[in-house]
């Protein structure tokens, strides 16, 4: 069979298989990929959670010798959920990210790949694959862009014309070489809209970011967040999405292709005061099965702490203060304190006082200091209004 034909039947079974693009281009070295992440790497702009060296990230013949060509996938995840729950005072919620409703896209994506790759070497037996969603050494925005999947925007993301950027993102690596699909047009122009909207200047012009500054990336550290961001990050739990939301390629994109996409709404937007105190095996049944669990459920937490300051939440003062005396994690019991002093009641500023006397943790007296210096704060607005 020659490689047009097969090409042909792959696109076929792709979307029988509910994939819904794929793209094709050759194994090439991601030149213009490698001289900006040595850039990125100079300027201190990594996040941190990239593998590999830049060579194995750019350098597709490093990871798989035969590579000839590789192949890359979208799956498109719906943007709004239907009927979410309401948060509200005495029951207030926080959310995660669009790309984290539904199960896992690392395991569906991974399941489509392995139908595609198992369909290929039927076949072509001597057909040989290497896959990889996300985790991988490779780029998946990158392998996407340059197979024709989407442009790369200023936000960063890929942009379908078809499902906007709400997509996920495979590739498979295969020692059959394809005619390479061609790179989409630029479709930003003049527009600024997400560099705009990024609360903490993350976005570059020029298509960069500093993972640094990006609440994407932060919501998924697990120590103390730095102060500058506490404000910033309102009910995120996981993820960061406003440079997507207000991209007007998204607008009115929602789509609902796969059910195992759709979002549940007691996961995807949970009651935060529960989640103070959940245990590692309910986080496990509960959050388990979602990639916003990744890193585990303290980056969690300790966002569900911010969210009740950025709430004010006064009725989770108590809830709160257990988390300050009793949880044995610094981190918990110094945001914790923190977020006692920005909700600024009576109680919460006593109850920061009397913990400090218990308290011998460096970090957290550190945090308390801090949320004891709101008191000020408070005491001139509760003047100002006298
Ligand atoms: S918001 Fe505008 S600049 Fe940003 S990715 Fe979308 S089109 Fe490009």
């Amino acid at each position: 069979m020659s490689e047009a034909s097969l090409k042909k039947k792959i696109i076929a079974y792709s979307k029988s298989i509910g994939i819904d693009k794929i793209g094709f281009t050759t194994a090439d070295v991601f030149t213009a990929l490698k001289n900006r992440l040595k850039e990125q790497q100079e300027l201190g702009y990594q996040s941190g959670f990239e593998k590999g060296s830049i060579e194995e990230r750019t350098e597709p013949k490093r990871l798989f010798t035969e590579a000839q060509s590789i192949l890359s996938i979208a799956i498109a995840y719906p943007s709004r959920m239907p009927n979410p729950p309401k948060g509200e005072k005495g029951n207030r919620r926080g959310i995660f990210c669009r790309a984290s409703w539904g199960t896992d896209y690392h395991v569906v994506l991974r399941d489509k790949l392995e139908q595609l790759a198992a369909f290929i070497k039927e076949q072509k037996p001597e057909a040989e694959t290497k896959i990889m969603v996300d985790t991988g050494e490779l780029s998946d925005r990158a392998v996407a862009e340059r197979a024709g999947i989407g442009f790369s925007g200023k936000n960063t993301a890929i942009i379908t014309p078809e499902f906007g950027s709400y997509v996920y993102l495979g590739e498979m690596l295969t020692n059959i070489s394809f005619e390479p699909d061609q790179p989409l047009e630029d479709g930003c122009g003049d527009c600024t809209k997400c560099l705009d909207a990024c609360p903490t200047g993350a976005l570059i012009e020029g298509g960069r970011l500093n993972a640094q500054k990006c609440l994407a990336f932060l919501t998924q550290t697990k120590d103390f967040l730095p102060d500058d961001y506490r404000s910033k990050i309102g009910n995120a739990l996981y993820g960061y999405d406003t440079c997507q939301v207000v991209c007007p390629y998204n607008k009115k994109v929602d789509f609902h292709l796969h059910p195992e996409l759709e979002p549940e709404p007691e996961v995807a937007k949970p009651k935060l005061v529960p989640l103070l105190t959940i245990s590692n095996r309910q986080f496990k049944v509960t959050f388990g099965h979602v990639a916003g669990s990744w890193r585990g459920k303290k980056p969690l937490q300790r966002n569900a702490l911010l969210a009740l300051a950025h709430y004010k939440e006064t009725t989770a003062v108590p809830d709160i203060i257990h988390v300050m005396t009793e949880d044995v994690r610094p981190v918990m019991r110094g945001t914790a304190a923190w977020t006692l002093g920005k909700i600024g009641t009576d109680e919460a500023f006593a109850a920061i006082k009397k913990a400090m006397e218990n308290e011998t943790d460096e970090d957290v007296l550190f945090e308390m200091d801090k949320g004891l210096q709101f008191e000020a704060s408070h005491l001139q607005a509760d003047k100002a209004r006298e």
